[in-house]
C-alpha cells in the first residue's frame, strides 16, 4: 500500500510561476511593449510612477527604485552616511551595524559593502526575527565600535517586533532602524505597513518575492526627504547635475520595464498577499487534523507551525514549519516531488566569507537551531487545497 501510494502522490512543485503569469500575462505584455515603444529604459516616466506607487502602499512620502535588494541594503546605508563607502578617501571608521544571522547573505554583505562591520545579535525562536533584547545585548558587549544602525529582517513576511525596536531607539538617540523588507511587501506591524516603520527600508522585488519583477530590482523607502534625496543621489553615480560628481555613489538603476510591470502586479498584491494567508490557514488545520503537531513547542515532540504575532499582518512569503529529523523528512518529500526549501541551512556568523568577524558555533544558539529544524513548504498564491493535502499527507506518512 505505502509504494502504492508513492507512486499516485502529484508533484506539488515548491513555486509555480507560470500560474499567475497566465492570469495577468496580457495587462503584462502590454506594459513591456509600451516601454519599448518609448524605448526609455532606463528611470523612464514608469520608474517614477511606481516609485510613487510603492511610497504609498507603504504610507511613506518617498521610494527610491534600483537595481536590486541588496542594492537598497546598500543605498539606505550609505544614504545615512553609514560607513565610508562613498568617500574617494576611506575615513578610519568603527561604524557597525547590528542584524541578524538568520537571513539571506546580502543583510550582511550590504553592511560591509558600504564599508561598516556586521555584528550579529540572536533571534526569537517564535518569530525567528532579531531579537532587540539580544541587540541590546550586544550594543553593551561593543563599546569600542560606533553602532550606528539596527538592521531587523521581516523574516518570511513577518515583521520583526517593532514595539522592542522603537523602545530600543529611544533609549539610543541617534540610532537608526533599517529594515531589511525583502521578503514583506505588505507586511504590518500595529497597522502600519513594512517600509514604514524604520528610518528607512529596503525591498527586493527578485522573482520569488511576494511583489515580483521580471529580473532583478529593488526599492527604498523612507519618510526622510534627506535620505530619499542621497539615496537617488547615490544610485546614478553620485550625480545631482549631469556628470557633475559630488560624490562617488554607483550604478544602480532602476529599468523601466521592471518598474512597469511591478506596477501592475502592486495593484494584485493585496488579494496575492490575502491568499497567502488563506494557504497558510488551510496548512495549519490540515496539520492539525494530521495530529503531527508538538503539544509542548519542542520540536523533539512533533511540527511547530509558524507563529504569527498578534500586532503583526503575515504576508507568508514563505510557511515555514520546525520538523523534527528535518533532512530526513526534505529528502522523504524530494522523492515524491514535494518542493520544499531550508531557508537558511548556516548562519551568518558560520559563513566562510565572513570568518574574519571572529564568531564560532554556539554564539547564537537559536539561530543555530533554527537553520537545523526549518523547513519551508510550497506558498503562493496560486497553490491549490489538493496540494496542500499531498503536501501534509507525504509529511503525516514519513513520521506515521
Ligand atoms: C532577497 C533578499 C535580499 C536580497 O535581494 P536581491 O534583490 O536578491 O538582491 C536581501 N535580504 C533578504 C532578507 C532577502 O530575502
Amino acid at each position: 500500500m505505502p509504494s502504492e501510494a508513492v507512486t499516485t502522490l502529484q508533484p506539488v512543485p515548491m513555486l509555480d510561476f507560470a500560474r499567475q503569469f497566465s492570469q495577468i500575462r496580457e495587462e503584462i505584455l502590454a506594459a513591456v511593449e509600451s516601454v519599448c515603444t518609448s524605448q526609455r529604459f532606463i528611470l523612464g516616466p514608469e520608474v517614477s510612477s511606481f516609485e510613487r506607487a510603492a511610497a504609498e502602499a507603504c504610507s511613506v512620502a518617498h521610494g527610491i527604485g534600483c537595481a536590486s535588494g541588496t542594492d537598497a541594503l546598500w543605498l539606505a546605508l550609505a544614504a545615512a552616511h553609514i560607513g565610508d563607502s562613498t568617500e574617494a578617501v576611506p575615513a578610519a571608521t568603527s561604524d557597525a551595524v547590528i542584524t541578524s544571522p538568520f537571513s539571506f547573505f546580502a543583510t550582511a554583505s550590504a553592511i560591509l559593502r558600504a564599508g561598516a562591520k556586521p555584528i550579529f545579535a540572536d533571534i526569537e525562536p517564535l518569530t525567528f526575527n532579531l531579537s532587540a533584547a539580544s541587540v541590546q545585548t550586544a550594543i553593551e558587549a561593543n563599546p569600542h565600535l560606533n553602532v550606528k544602525a539596527v538592521l531587523p529582517v521581516h523574516l518570511y513576511g513577518q515583521c520583526a517586533d517593532w514595539d522592542s525596536f522603537t523602545a530600543l531607539q529611544r533609549n539610543h538617540p541617534g540610532l537608526l532602524l533599517i529594515e531589511d523588507a525583502a521578503q514583506a511587501f505588505g507586511a504590518t506591524w500595529n497597522g502600519a505597513p513594512a517600509g514604514s516603520l524604520g528610518d528607512a527600508a529596503c525591498f527586493s522585488f527578485y522573482p520569488t518575492k511576494n511583489l515580483s519583477a521580471i529580473g532583478d530590482a529593488g526599492l527604498v523607502t523612507t519618510k526622510s526627504p534627506t535620505l530619499a534625496e542621497r539615496a537617488s543621489m547615490l544610485r546614478a553615480h553620485g550625480m545631482r547635475r549631469r556628470y557633475f560628481h559630488d560624490e562617488i555613489g554607483w550604478n544602480s538603476r532602476l529599468d523601466t520595464i521592471q518598474a512597469a510591470v511591478l506596477e501592475i502586479k502592486l495593484k494584485h498584491l493585496p488579494a496575492w498577499n490575502q491568499q497567502r494567508r488563506d494557504l497558510a490557514a488551510r496548512y495549519n488545520q490540515l496539520f492539525l487534523a494530521a495530529g503531527l503537531l508538538s503539544s509542548s513547542g519542542a520540536i523533539a515532540d512533533g511540527l511547530v507551525l509558524p507563529y504569527t504575532h498578534p500586532r503583526a499582518q503575515h504576508v507568508f512569503h514563505q510557511y515555514v514549519i520546525r520538523a523534527p529529523r528535518r533532512d530526513e523528512l526534505r529528502e522523504f518529500l524530494t522523492q515524491r516531488k514535494i518542493g520544499t526549501e531550508v531557508y537558511y541551512p548556516l548562519p551568518l556568523h558560520l559563513q566562510e566569507s565572513l570568518a574574519s568577524l571572529g564568531y564560532r558555533a554556539g554564539d547564537f544558539p537559536e539561530s543555530e537551531r533554527a537553520a537545523a529544524e526549518v523547513l519551508a513548504l510550497p506558498m503562493y498564491p496560486e497553490l491549490r487545497e489538493d496540494e496542500q493535502q499531498t503536501v501534509v499527507e507525504a509529511i503525516r506518512s514519513f513520521y506515521a
